[in-house]
């Protein structure tokens, strides 16, 4: 099996180090991940600047573009053709509206958006240090994880508990739950005295929402939310087109992609 790894930290992160050593006992690994840090960076494409791809070591290439640009790459230009596309591991959770914001998420979407099955792995604590006591759960998780990945052939969205909670109650299947930022803008001037903004909230509530994937971390479980590609609001379209009175949309097969991972 051939595995192609990325990340959202940069290809120097730690946990994408443990992820790739893991992983070396389930297939040949090949990691295509940014240069520096991309977290936040979401779904990002790069079109309108060059990208370069830089061979660091054998079979591990720098990008420096987005997490979904190094599997672009991986899959269009070093024509990887891999069977299972591997994201991570984040320190720190991609629960809930997260998985929106989430360069390590979209990685792994990427994948799955080109017909390959996917998993991407976030770590609940963000603390480094805390990445190396997984490696004991992660072999067996990927082990358990993969078939299921392949059978579904969709995105598997994984977040670990704290290590620092180890032994984890278990593995739940969750839903996308409900995690609330505190709104902090931080206003400071630049040292040529230009005024600048810093976002990005450090409090977080969680409602308590049974089935999620909040729920699951909070209860020290291992959370796998399976994510499909599509973000359509279903259950809004009967009202939607009841409310502007025209017919709902039919219920179109959607085409099977797979075919799109190979260069024609
Ligand atoms: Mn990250």
């Amino acid at each position: 099996m051939r595995i192609l790894l990325t990340n959202d930290d940069g290809i120097h992160a730690p946990g994408l180090r443990l992820l790739a050593e893991v992983a070396a006992d389930f297939g040949e690994v090949w990691v295509v991940a940014p240069d520096t840090e991309r977290s936040g960076s979401s779904h990002a494409i790069t079109l309108f600047r060059p990208l370069r791809l830089r061979e660091v070591s054998e079979r591990w290439y720098a990008c420096d573009g987005t997490p979904t640009d190094c599997v672009y790459l991986g899959l269009h230009q070093l024509e990887l053709a891999p069977d299972l596309v591997l994201s991570g591991v984040n320190p720190g959770p991609n629960l809930a509206h997260d998985v929106l914001y989430s360069g390590t998420v979209s990685g792994a979407l990427e994948g799955a958006h080109w017909g390959i099955p996917a998993i991407a792995f976030s770590h609940f604590a963000s603390d480094e240090a805390l990445l190396p006591p997984l490696r004991p759960v992660l072999g067996p998780l990927l082990e358990q994880l993969i078939p299921q990945a392949k059978a579904l052939g969709q995105t598997l969205n994984v977040n670990l508990p704290a290590a620092d909670r180890m032994p984890f109650a278990g593995l739940r299947v969750t839903r996308l739950g409900a995690r609330f930022y505190s709104n902090e803008v931080y206003e400071r001037n630049d040292p040529r005295g230009r005024l600048y903004f810093w976002i990005g909230g450090s409090r977080v509530s969680m409602p308590d929402l049974p089935g999620s994937d909040c729920n699951a971390i909070r209860d020290n479980f291992v959370s796998v939310t399976p994510l499909a590609d599509d973000i359509t609001g279903h259950d809004r379209l009967a009202p939607l087109a009841d409310a502007l009175g025209v017919a709902m949309p039919e219920a179109a097969a959607k085409p099977d992609d797979r075919s799109r991972s190979r260069k024609a």
